[in-house]
């Protein structure tokens, strides 16, 4: 980071600390040429590449708008959207990556949705998940069938 006032390549750190909201953290910086204080604010860029190649910063409310279709007639609150969509982008941040295939977004979405409402979730799988034919849903079905009955050690006789 060049120094603003005399462009000297270096600069000291003095003071770092997060912003309000925590997605963000401003450093007082010195610089060891002219000895003048600037600020810098550092954001994690997280980046959402499409299909056609360009890309967008990542935005929850793009992702509740993409559920919120899915969710048409479902009891699912603007709370439940919003929780979700804050679930996703801390899964997605968790993973340390700069950059996300949109079609990635898509999937991360699965399990929170799955949580919220089945249907909801079988409606945005179908697209997601590419779902083209009868059997598709109907296996998805079955796997949610049978993750949702408890499985496996017979009780003891
Ligand atoms: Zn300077």
């Amino acid at each position: 980071m060049n120094c603003p006032f005399c462009r000297h390549g270096d600069s000291r750190v003095v003071d770092s600390r997060s912003t309000d909201d925590g997605t963000a953290i401003r450093r007082r910086r010195q610089c060891p040429e002219c000895g003048r204080r600037f600020s810098t604010v550092e954001t994690a860029s997280l980046t959402v590449v499409k299909r056609s190649g360009a890309s967008e910063p990542f935005s929850r409310s793009k992702i509740i708008t993409g559920v919120r279709k899915a969710c048409q007639g479902r009891p699912v609150s603007e709370d439940d959207l919003a929780h979700l969509a804050q679930r996703v982008e801390e899964t997605i941040r968790s993973t340390g990556c700069a950059e996300i295939d949109a079609h990635e977004v898509g999937l991360t979405i699965l399990a929170p949705l799955r949580e919220l409402d089945e249907v909801a979730y079988l409606r945005f799988a179908s697209v997601y998940q590419a779902f083209d034919n009868l059997e598709d849903f109907e296996s998805a079905i079955t796997l949610l069938r049978a993750e949702r009955e408890p499985t496996g050690v017979e009780p003891p006789t």
